[in-house]
């Protein structure tokens, strides 16, 4: 009775708020130097009501073992059925925008590519993408080359491939924008690039959900991952690699797709992020369920 009454109240409360943040939007859309304040008030407001409702998503609790050999060592751990990651503080971990790999199946190579892949030169410097501890520091020379896993207070680790050369060594404190190594060629890779993940507890997340390279933002300042939603990370169709799943894996192909997800800017249509995501109006609606007149909010997330 406790958690159904709380639960209730967290949507309500959101609903609530997204409703308020997009109004404020609004009213501000000519003086855009106090938008970002304004942001940070809604921010503000948000925090204290789930500080009220939610204590579940403590980092803390999450992880039981500190295992700096083996990066897939998750395998018997029991993931929460949700999980709010507090995505604040972030850093991109690098300013590139260009996106040469999505995460998702790759038919090609019938697999998951498991992160996002962005292009990077060598010797150009990768930062951490929050605060953390350095878990990994290995060379893998058939996958991720030289990589780097990081473990943060807010319950992701990131991990990022390929690197020419590691900044940072096992048990080391990164605060978010710190260098941790420069981009590279190693492992398994065709030209220089990031291979960028996010995982939860082992379950590889679409760094896409939560890290808009494109727009160098985050999406949001929280993301709430869904153990049972396929579309946050297609983990459910690769069966056993979190110790369950194998029912799942027969189930629709549904769970074969990953979406991407793009943050609409103040006065842009569906005909502009059309053109820009390269679909059509008509396509972009039906994936959003949207009509063609629908008016869309700054902020708003969009999959595709
Ligand atoms: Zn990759």
């Amino acid at each position: 009775m406790h958690s159904i009454s709380l639960k209730g109240f967290v949507v309500g409360a959101f609903a609530f708020l997204s409703g308020v943040s997009a109004f404020s939007q609004d009213l501000i859309a000519s003086q855009a130097p106090i938008d970002r304040r304004l942001k940070a008030v809604d921010s503000v407001a948000i925090q204290r009501i789930i500080d009220k409702t939610e204590t579940w998503s403590d980092a803390g609790e999450l992880y039981t073992s500190w295992n700096t050999q083996n990066t897939h060592c998750y395998s018997s751990a029991e993931l929460p059925d949700s999980f709010k990651i507090d995505l604040r503080g972030f850093c991109m971990p690098t300013p590139s925008r260009n996106i040469t790999s999505r995460y998702g199946y790759r038919a090609a190579f019938r697999r998951q590519h498991k992160g996002l892949d962005i292009k990077v030169y060598t010797g150009d410097t990768i930062v951490a993408a929050f605060d953390g501890k350095v878990r990994i520091v290995r060379y893998d020379r058939g996958g991720y080359g030289k990589y780097v896993v990081i473990r943060h207070p807010n319950g992701l680790e990131t991990i990022y491939g390929h690197l020419s050369k590691q900044l940072v060594a096992v048990d080391d404190e990164v605060k978010a924008g710190e260098p941790i190594g420069l981009g590279g060629n190693t492992g398994r890779s065709t030209g220089s690039h990031l291979h960028f993940e996010t995982r939860l507890l082992g379950r590889a997340i679409d760094p896409a959900l939560m890290f808009d390279f494109v727009n160098q933002d985050v999406t949001g300042d929280y993301f709430v991952f869904r153990k049972n939603e396929p579309s946050q990370g297609n983990a459910l169709a690769q069966g056993g690699a979190n110790g369950r799943g194998k029912a799942s894996t027969a189930s629709s192909g549904s769970s074969q797709r990953s979406f991407h997800y793009y943050k609409v800017k103040r006065g842009e249509s569906l005909y502009v992020i059309a053109g820009k995501l390269g679909l059509t109006v008509d396509k972009l609606c039906s994936i959003n369920r949207l009509r063609k007149k629908s008016v869309l909010r700054p902020g708003q997330i969009l999959r595709y």
